[in-house]
């Protein structure tokens, strides 16, 4: 900074002051303080500048030592500079800290020339000391600003990008990184399509970037909705962003700055919330949000379909508009389960329409909660049930007729079955008395032609003897016939008293009697023991008479009747088993066996009334039972008898009164 000419001067004090004024009024108007000092370190001029900047006058400061501006922190500094100098360095540039007479602390920049003499040895120095105070603080703010613009931009969850003015990437934060997959290495210098690649999530075509816009219309543009980010690794991001320009302070646009943030998350809600809500709107049902006070704060198309109010009227007003004055408790009641967080459902009642006209409604109340579970209001979904409703009043109305027509007809039949139990016990008593009748005079006849027969048999020709013999057989046949129809008319409507029957004790009885005078004599195969059976003896022992005597009577000429009788458990009852080796039932008419008076064709040269499995079948129905057969003609049948069985524990086995119209208990009797 001093010339060299100048700095080669004289060796004495005197020239050393005459240089340093002339340096003085060379480099006051440059704003620097300039010092001149020997090589001990005492100032030895002191310029105007100096005196500002210290606050020590000329006088004080000439002859005072250079250390009068230094902090003491810095003591060891000036002793350096001097040794230096001494060496004829120069010092350039040393930031360092000076201190005024007041005390301030200033930031300086000093730089200092050895003045030298006509030998060139350094006899003192030459220092400019230029005050810097403001343009370090407004370094420092700088760099506060800049750290924390970076911290910011570091922390905030946002991504940020920007570009400058032709739309190369300057600065991502870690947001940004992460969303986009570069880091700031990479991306530094990148074009901004290659770094921030945008599509449109529907289209997905390629989206004009924001940052072009902005740089365009330099103003703050946002992004479409629905755009999605590519990233670098090709995963892709659903956001949300803006750009704006950057000025400077011209003005000017430097670049642009880029904020987005991922929206996958609010997005996916969006989806599910416009989801819902179509289906709400969609919904026949009515659809009502209400608060705690019971205002209105939603209203869907089903509940201005079902109430008859739109949305507008409907919101802001009280629920209780739809509720019936006589039941505006019940509103107090939802209310206050409500407020406890209870559910109410499928609650039928009435409500109002904007025509004042009832309709009924199946309402379900669900509370509504806050973030923190508190509740805050309701939203309640009412189904107009009004169709199901008449439908329920119409079918408790046919209910009713029906049970009255059943009533009716109970009536109607009780009264008719009393007619026809009238009629029936006319029947019987006429066909009993009947058959009395018949069989006294046909004893007599059977008694006296067989008299004649005896008595004149030698004096008869030979033709009336035949002839008397065959009204002998026919007097017989009729006989049987009466005692047949006789017994049946007996199994009658009467009541009836079942206990248990010994069969194991009763069928050997009824077999051997059966077999009395059957000649060849029969093989008979009894499986006892036998399953007792709840029936009523009598009646069971002329059932089983009938099928005893049947199985040995239908045989084909010739053979040797063999009978095979089991019991066996079915079902709760005992199947009574009657097997045969006859002549056996054709197919086509099995079903009508047990009809009254029924002769099959293949039996005709067998003597017989028809009368006898129509018994059967009588007495088996009286005591509860069902019977059948099983048959292959020319091989032979087995009949079937079902009875109720013992109940396990010999439950059952006491009387138990059983009768076709009487279900009440009588005496108990021993005939049908
Ligand atoms: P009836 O024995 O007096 O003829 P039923 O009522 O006992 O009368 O029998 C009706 C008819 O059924 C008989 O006439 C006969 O044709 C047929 N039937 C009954 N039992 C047998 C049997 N065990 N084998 C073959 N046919 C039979």
């Amino acid at each position: 900074m001093i010339s060299k000419d100048a700095a080669q001067l004289p060796n004495n004090d005197q020239g050393l002051d005459w240089l340093l004024g002339q340096a003085s009024s060379v480099f006051s108007s440059c704003g620097d303080a300039i010092i001149g000092k020997s090589l001990d370190g005492t100032i030895m001029s002191w310029s105007p500048t100096a005196e500002k900047l210290f606050g020590y006058t000329v006088e004080e400061a000439v002859g005072s030592p250079i250390s009068i501006i230094v902090p003491p922190d810095r003591a060891a500094e000036e002793p350096e500079i001097l040794a230096r100098v001494a060496k004829g360095e120069t010092i350039h540039n040393l930031e360092t800290k000076r201190i005024a007479r007041d005390s301030r602390r200033l930031d300086v920049r000093i730089n200092c020339t050895p003045i030298k003499d006509r030998n060139n040895r350094p006899i003192g120095a030459a220092e400019l000391v230029r005050d810097i105070t403001a343009q370090k603080l407004a370094e420092e703010q700088l760099r506060l600003q800049t750290e924390r613009l970076d911290i910011m931009l570091r922390s905030i969850g946002d991504a940020v990008l920007v570009t400058d003015l032709r739309g190369f990437v300057e600065f991502l934060n870690p947001a940004a990184e992460a969303l986009t997959g570069w880091t700031r290495q990479e991306a530094k210098g990148q074009p901004l399509e290659s770094v921030f690649n945008i599509i449109n999530e529907t289209t997905r075509r390629r989206v004009e970037n924001p940052a072009a816009r902005a740089l365009r219309e330099g103003t703050v543009v946002g992004l479409a909705n629905h755009t999605l980010l590519i990233s670098k690794n090709g995963s892709e991001i659903a956001i949300d962003d803006s750009a704006a320009p950057i000025r400077d302070n011209n003005g000017g646009v430097s670049g642009v700055v880029l904020v987005f943030r991922d929206v996958s998350g609010s997005r996916a809600v969006e989806t599910i919330q416009a989801k819902l809500s179509a289906i709400v709107e969609s919904s026949d049902d009515a659809i009502v949000g209400k608060d705690l006070e019971g205002r209105i704060t939603s209203w869907n198309k089903g509940a201005e379909q079902i109430f008859g109010y739109s949305q507008k009227e409907a919101i802001g007003r009280s629920i209780t508009m739809l509720i019936p004055p006589d039941r505006l408790k019940e509103e107090e009641l939802i209310l206050t389960r409500l407020r406890s967080g209870e559910r109410v459902e499928h609650f039928e009642t009435v409500r109002i329409t904007k025509e004042r006209k009832k309709v009924d409604v199946s309402v379900t109340v669900s509370p509504v909660f806050d973030s923190e579970g508190r509740v805050v209001g309701a939203s309640k979904i009412a189904r107009d049930i009004t169709d199901k409703k008449r439908a329920e009043r119409e079918l408790a109305q046919a209910h009713d007729a029906l049970r009255r027509h059943a009533e009716e007809l109970e009536t109607q039949v009780a009264m008719r079955t009393g007619q026809l139990r009238a009629s029936l016990e006319d029947m019987e008593t006429f066909s009993s008395s009947l058959s009395h009748d018949l069989k006294t005079p046909l004893r007599s006849i059977a008694g006296y032609t067989q008299a004649v027969h005896d008595d004149y048999k030698e004096e008869l020709p030979e033709e009336a003897r035949e002839l008397l013999g065959k009204a002998i057989k026919t007097c017989g046949r009729l006989g049987r016939l009466i005692d047949d129809v006789l017994s049946y008319a007996r199994l009658g409507s009467g009541r009836l008293q079942l206990r248990r029957v010994d069969l194991t004790r009763l069928i050997p009885k009824i077999v051997e009697d059966s077999l009395y005078g059957v000649s060849p004599s029969p093989e008979i195969h009894l499986e006892t023991p036998f399953l007792p059976v709840i029936a009523h003896e009598g009646l069971l022992t002329q059932a089983i008479a009938n099928l005893v005597s049947n199985g040995i009577k239908f045989i084909a000429p010739g053979t040797k009747p063999r009978l095979r009788v089991w019991t066996e458990l079915r079902d709760q009852k005992v199947r009574l088993w009657v097997e045969d080796n006859g002549i056996g039932i054709p197919a086509s008419d099995q079903h009508k066996v047990f009809g009254l008076f029924t002769r099959l064709d293949n039996a005709e040269a067998y003597e017989g009334t028809g009368v006898g499995l129509a018994v059967v079948q009588r007495a088996a129905r009286r005591m509860g039972g069902e019977v059948g057969l099983i048959s292959t003609e020319g091989q032979g049948s087995r009949f079937w008898v079902d009875l109720p069985a013992l109940e396990r524990d010999g439950e059952g086995a006491g009387p138990r009164v059983l009768g076709a119209t009487h279900s009440t208990l009588h005496p108990a009797s021993s005939q049908p």
